[in-house]
C-alpha cells in the first residue's frame, strides 16, 4: 500500500494500468471505504491494523475512482505525530565526516519538533545568518502503541516507510555548552516527509534501500540503508525500552555521508537552490530555499 495525504484527505496511491500513463493517481480512502476510514489521514493510525487489512483488500485499480493530482497538493503522510524522533551518526561514514567514532551502543537520539513537519514539496525559508544543511533519511512511521517490543517483532509495529529530509541549521545546532540538535533541526519547514507512506510488503527489501540527495541537480548524498549501524527494527526495539511509541510517530533513522558540514570546504544551501531527496521504491521530496521576506526581525 502507498498512502498519501492529498490536501488533508487520506488517499491510496495507484497507477493506471491501461498503459496510457504511469503517473500516480489517488483513490479517496473515505469514499472507497464507504465512510469507514478517513478522510483525516491522521485518524488512520489510531487503528492501523484494521485500516491496513481493509486497504489490502480494497479495489483501487478502478480507473473512474482514481484521480490525478499535483505533488504540491500532498501533505505529510502522518500529519499529526505525537513525537518525532531522529537518530544521529547512524552511518559509519557520516559519523567519520562529523568527527566521531561510530557509536557502539544506541546512537544519539534527539527530537525534531512537530511544528517543523511538512509534506513533500515545499518552499523553505533559510534562517538568517545560518548554515542550512541537508540530511536525506528513511523515516519509519509507527503503526501501533509500542513499548518493549523485540527486534524480531518490530516490523509489525511499523506502519511503513517514507522519505524524510532532516534539514539542519548547523550554527544553532552546535551552539552552547551542549549541542542544540532539537532546535537546530526544527525551524519551520525543516522536516519535510512524503511523498507517501509505503508499507514494507511493497519493497523488495525494506532494510536495503538506496537513498540519495541532489542539490540543484548535483548529487551530494548517495547511500544504502543496509549500511545503517542500528537498523530500523533494532532502533524501534531500543527506543521502545525507554519511551512509548505512539501510532503515527516518526523516526528519522539517520543520514549517510555527504552533508555540507562534513565537506572541505564546508558547503551550505543558498537561496534559490532546490534540494531533491529520494529513496528507492518510495519517492522523492523537493525543497526550494528562499530568504526571509523583507522586514522580518533578524534572529
Ligand atoms: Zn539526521
Amino acid at each position: 500500500m502507498k498512502l498519501a495525504n492529498l490536501d488533508g484527505r487520506a488517499v491510496l496511491i495507484t497507477t493506471d494500468d491501461t498503459g496510457n500513463t504511469t503517473e500516480p493517481r489517488a483513490v479517496d480512502v473515505h469514499k472507497a471505504s464507504d465512510g469507514r476510514f478517513g478522510p483525516d489521514p491522521a485518524s488512520l493510525f489510531a487503528d492501523w491494523p484494521a485500516f491496513s487489512d481493509w486497504a489490502l483488500s480494497a479495489r483501487t485499480d478502478t480507473p473512474e475512482d482514481a484521480v490525478g493530482f499535483d505533488t504540491t497538493e500532498l501533505g505529510a503522510p502522518s500529519p499529526e505525530p505525537r513525537q518525532i524522533f531522529a537518530i544521529g551518526l547512524n552511518y559509519t561514514a557520516h559519523a567519520a565526516e562529523s568527527g566521531f567514532e561510530p557509536p557502539t551502543g544506541l546512537p544519539p537520539v534527539f527530537p525534531k519538533f512537530v511544528s517543523s513537519l511538512t509534506g513533500p514539496v515545499t518552499e523553505v525559508t533559510l534562517p538568517e545568518g545560518g548554515n542550512t544543511d541537508w540530511e536525506v533519511e528513511v523515516v519509519a512511521v509507527i503503526g501501533r502503541t509500542t513499548s518493549n517490543v523485540t527486534e524480531e517483532d518490530a516490523w509489525d509495529h511499523i506502519a511503513g516507510l517514507t522519505v524524510g529530509q532532516d534539514i539542519s541549521e548547523r550554527i544553532t545546532q552546535l551552539s552552547g555548552p551542549a549541542p542544540q540538535f532539537g532546535l537546530g533541526k526544527s525551524f519551520p519547514g525543516f522536516s519535510p516527509t512524503g511523498p507517501w507512506l509505503v508499507t514494507a510488503d511493497e519493497l523488495p527489501d525494506p532494510e536495503d534501500l538506496e537513498l540519495r540527495c541532489d542539490l540543484d541537480g548535483e548529487n551530494v548524498q548517495l547511500g544504502r540503508t543496509n549500511n545503517l549501524i542500528v537498523p530500523i527494527p533494532r532502533l524501534v526495539a531500543e527506543l521502545s525500552k525507554i519511551v512509548t511509541l505512539y501510532p503515527g510517530d516518526l523516526i528519522f533513522t539517520g543520514t549517510p555521508e555527504g552533508v555540507g558540514l562534513g565537506r572541505d570546504p564546508q558547503r551550505f544551501v543558498e537561496a534559490g537552490q532546490t534540494l531533491v531527496s529520494a529513496v528507492e521504491g518510495i519517492g522523492e521530496l523537493r525543497q526550494r530555499f528562499v530568504v526571509a521576506p523583507e522586514g522580518r526581525e533578524p534572529r
